[in-house]
Order: structure tokens, then sequence, then C-alpha cells
């Protein structure tokens, strides 16, 4: 099969800073693809390549066959590449539906499809949009009433009302609710019955809900590829994301990660227990609102990578930090009530722990204390 695109050994300079460095990516028609990555991996100059917004120093990028550095931004547009931003770009004056038809209708003028009566067949195609992205009960009040999420659907729809061949999501549940960010999900998956798709995400969670093919960025060129699984597991990503989460230390860190494996030990972490681990660990080690939510992704995504509990353990080095572990680890198994691998994970935790019995006991009783009151 030819492919829908194909990125070969692409670099892209700014004044000397490479962005991209030999960039080598290539897709199928019909596929999802989620690229992730670092802050300033490159993930957004990958995509103005594709677009043309920016040009390869060297190297080419090819779609349908075409190279791209022979068209325009909006001649690219037109091959059919379609691109969602990362802020909505949705007539908030007008209503979803009047927002669609006027996708449907890009190539006429303003005035018209506005005035002019919308024919049948696209109506129909106006009101599968709606009940694609879930905007049928809203698809006549002014779009500046919707929910940011749902602002975020309703682009997505005015991107495919143009029936693009490829279709590039940058960040799309950025800023968006636990629920808005699923639904986001489901969106793109049955989208992606019938189109191909290119997702840029930071949030992992949300990753590993749609994901087939990872492709992973870093330092401007792709670092792995594989399935989530192979990607999680992966040393050299694991690297990248432990570098990352600059709100917290390394220690903090470390100790988050053992509390994560505690309640991850019968290989079903709950997303009851990972939000209330979130929740918990980020008041613990942030007052601010802001911080705290920056740090509930950073948390979400240094999670998703494996590391062995002896490893972690290995790296407390002070009483102290061993103590917090120990409090926590067991303030996040207590609330869940424990199940049978959970306190055999727990009960070789204490042992790695090493410390005195008396201190042992005197924290459990601390938190037991907690939840007598
Ligand atoms: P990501 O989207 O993965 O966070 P970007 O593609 O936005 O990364 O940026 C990659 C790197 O290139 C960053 O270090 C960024 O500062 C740099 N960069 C991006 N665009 C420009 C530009 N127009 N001029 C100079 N440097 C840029
Ligand atoms: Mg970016």
């Amino acid at each position: 099969m030819v492919p829908i695109l194909s990125i070969q050994d692409v670099t892209v300079s700014f004044d000397g800073f490479k962005a991209l460095k030999n960039l080598t990516f290539s897709m199928e028609p019909g596929e999802l693809r989620v690229i992730i990555g670092p802050n300033g991996a490159g993930k957004t100059t990958f995509l103005d390549v594709i677009t043309g917004k920016v040009k390869p120093t060297t190297g080419t990028a090819t779609f349908k066959g075409k190279n791209l550095a022979r068209y325009s931004e909006h001649e690219i547009a037109k091959l059919g590449v379609g691109r969602k931003f990362q802020t909505p770009r949705v007539y908030l004056n007008l209503t979803p539906r009047q927002n669609l038809e006027l996708s449907c209708n890009a190539r006429k003028n303003l005035w018209n499809s506005l005035f002019s009566k919308v024919p049948q067949a696209e109506r129909r195609t106006v009101s599968g949009l709606l009940e694609t992205i879930g905007l049928v009960a809203k698809a006549d009040i002014p779009a500046q009433f919707l929910s940011h999420g749902e602002k975020q659907w309703l682009e997505i729809g005015m991107l495919v009302a143009q029936s693009p061949d490829l279709l590039l999501v940058d960040e799309p549940v950025a800023g968006l609710t636990d629920e808005e960010t699923t639904k986001t999900g489901q969106l793109l998956l049955s989208l992606a019955e019938s189109h191909s798709i290119i997702v840029i995400e930071h949030d992992m969670e949300f990753v590993r809900q749609i994901a087939r093919t990872v492709t992973v960025l870093h330092e401007g060129t792709v670092l792995c590829e594989g399935t989530m699984a192979q990607v999680q597991n992966d040393p050299k990503v694991i690297e990248v994301y432990l570098g990352e989460a600059p709100t917290l230390s390394a220690e903090q860190l470390n100790i988050i990660r053992i509390v994560a494996s505690m309640a991850w030990a019968d290989a079903n972490f709950e997303p009851e227990e990972q939000a209330l681990i979130l929740d918990r660990l980020s008041l613990q080690f942030s007052q601010d609102k802001d911080l705290q939510h920056e740090l509930k992704i950073e948390l979400k995504n240094y999670l998703a990578t494996n590391i062995p509990l002896e490893q972690s353990v290995q790296k407390l080095t002070t009483e102290d930090d061993r103590k917090m572990a120990l409090k926590l680890g067991y303030e996040v198994l207590r609330v869940n009530g424990v199940t049978e691998q959970e306190s055999v994970v727990y009960q070789r935790f204490i042992e790695l722990l090493d410390l005195p019995v008396e201190t042992v006991r005197a924290i459990e009783q601390d938190v037991e204390q907690l939840f007598s009151k």
C-alpha cells in the first residue's frame, strides 16, 4: 500500500536550532496514529511540516505520493489535510448547526451559506455530523453557550465536514473534564473507522484509551514506535518521561510511584484509586490550585511507565522519605479496602523499607486514627 503520509529524513532548523532532526515517519491510509513526547519534542513542528506551515530544511514530506514542498499551505489543505488546532475556532454567535453548514459549504461565500436555503442532501450530512459529535440536543443554541469540550467536538465536526483524507488533531483533551476526555476518545475512535487520523497528545491516560500504534518523539526525532504496552515499557521512553514533571523533585516522584504501585498490586488500578492517588498526592505536594492540576497530568504520565517496586524503594535515601512513602501507601490502601495481592505487596514493601517495627506500627496507627474520626 502507498503510505498516505511519508516523512523521509526531515530536518527543520530555526536559526540553527533543529526542532526536527532527521525524522522519518510513515503511515498507512486508514490508520489512527498517536504521537506523544515531552514538551519541546517537536510535535507541533511535525504537524506544521505536514500542513505546509513550515517547510523542511532538508528531507522530504509526501502526502498521497505528492511532495509537499511544492505546495502552499492552502493547496495542501485542498489536497485533503485538515487540522484541528488546540483552541477551538468556531463562530460563537452561530449555532452548532450553522457552524457545520458553513463548513459543508466551505467553498461558497459566507453570505450565501447564511441566507440561502440549505439543500436537502446537505441537511442530512449536517444532522449526521451533529449526531456523530453528540450535539443534537444543543444544535440550535449559539455556540457561545457550549462547554469547552462541546466546542472542541463541534470543531472536529466542522473539520470532518470538509472530508479531509488526513485529520490532524493537536492535544484535543487539554483543559477538558475527565468525562469530556472519555467522550472525545470515543469520537476519535468512531471517526477512525473512516478517516486517517494523527492525534498529538500529552495525556497518557487518554492515549491509552485510543492508541493502536504510538510514535514517541524526543528532541526532534522518533525515539520509538509500537503498541502502548511496548512504548510504555521501553527504557528510553521511561527515561525521557522520568526527566519530566518539573514541579516535583525526583524524591517526591519516587514516593508517588511507590504509592501507586501499592494500589496497582492487584494489576487493577481502579479509576477511583487512581483519582484518589492523584488528588491526595497533588494536595500533599502542592497548595496552589493551578499547580495541582498541572501536577495531576504529570503524575498520570509518570504513572504510565512501569518500574519495579524494589528499584523505587532503593531510591528512598532518607528515613523521612521512607516514612512518608509508608504513610501515603498505607493510606491509599486503607481507603479502598485491601485486596489479597495488595496485602502481599504491602508486606513486601514493609520488608524493603526496612524501618523499625515500632516505627511502622506508629505510622499505621496514625493513619488508622485518621479513619476512625
Ligand atoms: P512540542 O509541540 O513537542 O512541544 P515544538 O514543535 O513546539 O514542540 O517545538 C520544538 C522545539 O522547537 C522547541 O524547543 C521550540 O522552542 C522550538 N521552536 C518551535 N518553533 C520555533 C520557531 N518558530 N523558532 C524557533 N524555535 C522554535
Ligand atoms: Mg506543541
